[in-house]
């Protein structure tokens, strides 16, 4: 288990489907970085996402648009580690793939407050804290009680601020400004002709105009 204290930089990581990325994921992800001080965050597009429909637009389409939407953000990269393993892919072994590359760095695992509902449905979802901290974000309109399994489990694994310098091994609720904006809710506005604009980043709407993402025809 890593529990040593370390001054080495902090990374965030942010796994996704991405399909689109938004602004939903590009602020939160911005606001924690900023309040955890981290050095860089990490957006890591899945190959195939084991808990939910697969996603509508290829690996390569999600990557480009996440380089796009990223581009000149200080701090900020596409981690494509995922789009080359083959089979689900598992939050656990991407983490333990970025723990053998920053064996001591302190890893700082984001997932929003609906995600995390449903934690315990992962693989090998304990051993999540083993390996990073994880950093809850406040969704609008999710549900506040947690099933009682991962209920205790957060309750006896929730993050003080002398935490911050730990590897991992933390649970750290974050607020952060609450977006209400979905990527199915992207999908729908570009099925129905209506504009995504203001959702999104500008760059992003041009590519999958572009590439005619998302439309029925
Ligand atoms: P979909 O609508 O297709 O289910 P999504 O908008 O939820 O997609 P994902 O790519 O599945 O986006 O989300 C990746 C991560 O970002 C998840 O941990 C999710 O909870 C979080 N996230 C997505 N949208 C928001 C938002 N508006 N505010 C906070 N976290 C978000």
């Amino acid at each position: 288990m890593v529990r040593f204290e370390t001054e080495l930089p902090a990374i965030g990581i942010l796994g996704g489907t991405f399909d689109p990325v938004h602004f939903g994921h590009l602020r939160p992800a911005l606001e924690v970085m900023q309040q955890l001080n981290l050095e860089q965050m990490r957006l890591i597009p899945c190959a195939t996402p084991p808990h939910r429909q697969q996603p509508v637009a290829s690996a390569k389409e999600r990557r480009l648009m996440l380089e796009l939407a990223i581009k000149g953000l200080e701090g900020f990269m596409v981690d494509d580690r995922e789009l080359h393993r083959s089979g689900p892919s598992y939050s656990v072994d991407t983490l333990l793939s970025l723990r053998e590359q920053f064996p001591e760095n302190p890893l700082f695992f984001l997932v929003g407050s609906d995600a995390f509902q449903g934690l315990h449905s992962w693989s090998r979802w304990t051993e999540l804290l083993d390996l990073a901290h994880l950093v809850v974000m406040q969704r609008p309109e999710q549900p506040s009680q947690l099933p009682d399994e991962l209920d205790n489990w957060y309750h006896s694994h929730l993050a003080t601020a002398a935490d911050r310098t730990l590897a991992a091994g933390k649970i750290w609720p974050l607020a952060v400004t609450q977006m209400a904006v979905s990527a199915t809710q992207i999908r729908n506005c570009f099925a129905e002709h209506r504009s995504a604009r203001f959702l999104m980043p500008e760059a992003v709407i041009s590519l999958i105009d572009q590439l005619g993402l998302y439309h029925p025809d």
